[in-house]
């Protein structure tokens, strides 16, 4: 078992700033990260918002330049899937594919992985037509007619992304308004001709066995329900937290995040939390690297004082 000053679960922007913050303070880290590092923001085409790209940037690039600024700091890597984390502050054990790492301090940037609709045949139907990611699977839906659902910034960005590609796009939102940000609303209002706005509406039912043909689609005001003929739909309807391999009775919020302090320490001493995976109001790369530069300071501060 080798053992650790820190161990930071995820390798998005919060993992990937706490793990470069430590190692500088002279920290030894070991950085887990099952996929890619990066992210989710390697499923994002381009960032409009993060300052100091005023043009945008695509969200490989930006995933390319966070891994890069971990080159030559002597953070290790683990690209294996963290089972579990338990013991005390000082001394926490992290299984990870089979293996335990020792570690005085645990930051848990796991960030949140796409909630699912829930419908009857989506786990059936993923990969035949039902999609949680339109920069992987857009491209098979080239002038084809799909759908999006959700009314978040997900589903507005994405919608944006895949009107380029498709004939076609519904996008169907449960409420009248949307909740992400007007800018993307602005943007779809004016591709009218290819995007149609099916408002107060719900997915109902999935149609197609091996491949999915269409939606039912009811209209929560008039109770109307009718049938979309689709190749595609894609689903944007929020994100849950994976927070199962943590410590049972770690503090968490309805929806299941976990809940920190303004240091981003949760309620197991030792335990530090950062990015999307925490229960807060704003969801966003500056964010979530904010969240893991104080999540670090906050953990050197511990790790100073149980060496003290
Ligand atoms: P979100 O903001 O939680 O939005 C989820 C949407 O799905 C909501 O409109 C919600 O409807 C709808 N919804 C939830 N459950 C549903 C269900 N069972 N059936 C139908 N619709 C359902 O999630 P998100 O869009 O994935 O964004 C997550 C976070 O990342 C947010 O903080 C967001 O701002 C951030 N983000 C930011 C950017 C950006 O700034 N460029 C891009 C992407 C994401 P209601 O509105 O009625 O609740």
């Amino acid at each position: 078992m080798k053992g650790y000053d820190a161990v930071v679960i995820g390798g998005g922007p919060a993992g990937i700033t706490a793990a470069m913050y430590l190692a500088r303070s002279g920290c030894s880290v070991l950085l887990t990260e099952h996929m890619a590092t990066g992210g989710q923001i390697l499923q994002t085409e381009a960032l409009e918002n993060y300052p100091g790209f005023p043009q945008g940037i695509k969200g490989y690039e930006l995933a390319d330049l966070f891994t890069a600024h971990l080159e030559g700091l002597g953070v290790d890597r683990s690209a294996v899937t963290v089972e579990s984390v338990s013991g005390d502050a000082g001394q926490f054990s992290v299984r990870a594919g089979g293996e335990e790492h020792a570690a005085k301090v645990v930051l848990v940037c796991t960030g949140a992985r796409h909630r699912q609709l829930g419908l009857e045949g989506e786990d059936r139907l993923r990969g035949r037509g039902v999609s949680y990611c339109a920069l992987c699977d857009g491209n098979f839906f080239r002038n084809q007619t799909v759908a999006v659902v959700g009314g978040g910034n997900s589903a507005l960005e994405e919608s944006l992304y895949l009107a380029k590609l498709v004939d076609k796009l519904y996008l169907i939102h449960r409420r009248d308004e949307f909740r992400g940000h007007k800018i993307y609303l602005d943007k779809i209002m004016h591709l009218s001709g290819k995007i149609e706005l099916v408002r107060s509406s719900v997915i109902t039912g999935l149609h197609g066995d091996n491949q999915l043909t269409g939606l039912s689609v009811k209209n929560l005001k008039t109770n109307d329900e009718r049938v979309l003929a689709v190749d595609g739909l894609f689903v944007y309807v929020g994100s849950e937290p994976a927070t199962g391999f943590l410590p049972d009775g770690i503090a968490c919020d309805a929806q299941g995040f976990l809940v920190t302090d303004t240091e981003m320490r949760t309620s197991i001493p030792g335990i530090f939390a950062a990015g999307d995976i925490r229960s807060k109001l704003c969801r966003q790369v500056i964010t979530a690297a904010g969240d893991g530069a104080t999540a670090a300071q906050a953990a050197f501060v511990f790790l100073e004082q149980l060496h003290a």
